[in-house]
């Protein structure tokens, strides 16, 4: 029997993710479908056969809907995630689970009470092959133990709503959580530097910054967030360990020599780079759903990283290097 999901959210994720969750995944259907924006949700239901509620409330209670995916806007995760524990629904929340890590500490403590993981969070990176094969690397000890890592992460445009804060908290958790990922170990101290603001950056963004991190072994991380660059959308991570390093490699695109160049495509933006990250994340979770047991990132996971983001941002504010604490992972986890 196919699962029925409910979204809520139809921006530019949301409507992708009811693409693929209808054409590209099997057993599963989009039963119901939510925005504030309602004309756009109705328009996006109607094109896809499912029903259109006015609020997300509606989508989570919905008899027809089985499992829920949050795609809305970043500040309205947390309410949609506690609403859909409470209702005993499996929840796919897409990045960041919250806006800060005292609402994920509420949707953890709402987790543990209801007895049963139903939260998995949108970190599609860990789906990534490219990311995959670096965390093989490192735990076959190919390259002896990572000592650095250099990473870079650039959006050709910020969107119309993206704040400073933004960068870390909305783009650079990605690297927060795969990093962590990669290397099996959490966060001990953050600092950001402000570089240079590009001229091109508008309503006071404060566009790019440097992300420093330090692990609890005392891994070295550099991410260089650059949310306006222009050229388009480019994802970099170089580990350096003890006898070796290892890289993700670019995109794979045609090869192209055309008037006196040799050149190949950057995609334009996170939807064409990560596609098939995103495609095995959802089959992924659609298969451990039907289960009755997710396999995928948990609350846990979204809590651990935005006590790291909270942590950057108080540490970009105030200009200083800011310990890092993350508590007792809780068995229930484990
Ligand atoms: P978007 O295009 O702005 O879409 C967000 C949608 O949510 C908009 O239609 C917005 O309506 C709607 N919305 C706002 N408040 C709502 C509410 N209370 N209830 C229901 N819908 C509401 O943004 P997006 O790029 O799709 O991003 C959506 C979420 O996905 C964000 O949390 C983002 O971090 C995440 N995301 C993850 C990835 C990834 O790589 N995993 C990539 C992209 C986005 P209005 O436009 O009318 O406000």
């Amino acid at each position: 029997m196919d699962l029925r999901v409910g979204v809520i959210g139809t921006g530019a994720i949301g409507e992708d993710h009811i693409r693929r969750l209808t054409n590209v995944i099997t057993g599963v259907k989009v039963a119901a479908i939510s925005d504030i924006n309602a004309v756009k949700a109705k328009r996006i239901a109607d094109k896809f056969g499912a029903k259109f509620y006015n609020t997300g409330e509606e989508v989570i209670e919905a008899p027809e809907v089985d499992a829920i995916v949050i795609a809305s806007w970043d500040p309205t995760h947390a309410q949609y995630v506690i609403e859909s524990i409470k209702a005993g629904k499996f929840v796919f929340c897409e990045k960041p689970l919250a806006t800060s890590a005292d609402d994920c500490k509420r949707i953890v403590q709402a987790e543990i009470v209801g007895g049963k993981q139903l939260v998995q969070v949108g970190f599609m990176r860990r789906y990534d092959r490219g990311y995959g094969q670096i965390k093989s690397v490192i735990e076959n000890g190919e390259i002896g133990a990572p000592l650095i890592l250099h990473c870079v992460h650039r959006n050709r445009i910020p969107g119309p709503k993206h704040t400073t804060e933004m960068n870390i908290k909305n783009s650079v958790i990605h690297e927060i959580d795969v990093l962590r990922w990669l290397l099996g170990e959490d966060y001990k101290t953050a600092q950001v530097l402000m570089p240079k603001c590009s001229s091109l950056s508008e309503n006071g963004l404060q566009d790019p910054q440097i992300v420093l991190l330090e692990t609890q072994s005392g891994i070295r991380i550099d991410i260089e967030s650059f949310v306006n660059c222009q050229y388009g959308y480019d994802v970099q991570c170089e580990v350096v360990g003890e006898t070796g390093t290892v890289r993700l490699p670019d995109p794979a695109n045609v090869v192209m020599r055309s008037s006196g160049a040799r050149s190949y495509e950057i995609f334009p933006d996170w939807m064409d780079r990560f596609v098939e990250a995103y495609d095995a994340e959802l089959r992924q979770w659609v298969d451990a759903v039907k289960e009755g047991a997710l396999k995928g990132p948990t609350a846990w996971d979204g809590y651990v990283a935005c006590i790291t983001s909270d942590a950057c941002s108080e540490a970009r504010e105030k200009g200083t290097i800011v310990s890092i604490f993350i508590p007792e992972c809780p068995a229930f986890y484990k």
